[in-house]
């Protein structure tokens, strides 16, 4: 049996966000980032997040905090709400996403419109609206 991916597709880790995140392949469409920086989260995998992130706003400052925010939360799931461009034939893209997650037991949630871009070619997270 394998494990389901955190990101909700349904399929199993290494079908999904696993080869994303580890290299193997590249994401094609900004909502697989998308859910492969959801994934890397409940990971805490902060070399992917910084490896993900647009170099014109990497917060590379924020390295140690971000990690221990992602460790410190249960991460509960990712529901993608819109997407507008971000397919393999865009340079831009946008993801509007709820990700739910517990705080000392309360439930959260971050609710975000994504601007993704191609950056060598690869989909990298520039910045988001939060609502
Ligand atoms: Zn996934």
């Amino acid at each position: 049996m394998q494990t389901q991916c955190p990101c909700g597709t349904g399929l199993s880790y290494p079908d999904c966000c696993e080869p994303i995140i580890s290299g193997k392949k590249v994401a094609e469409t900004a909502e697989q980032l998308m859910r492969s920086r959801y994934t890397a989260f409940t990971f805490a995998n902060a070399d992917y997040l910084m490896r993900s992130h647009s170099v014109k706003t990497r917060p590379i400052k924020e390295r140690k905090s971000i990690e221990k925010w992602a460790k410190s939360m249960t991460w509960m799931g990712l529901s993608i709400l819109q997407t507008e461009a971000g397919g393999p034939e865009d340079e831009i893209g946008y993801v509007e996403f709820k990700a739910l997650y517990l705080e000392n037991g309360k439930p959260q949630q971050i609710h975000e419109k994504s601007r993704f871009e191609r950056e060598n070619h690869l989909w990298v997270y520039v910045s988001g609206e939060h609502f």
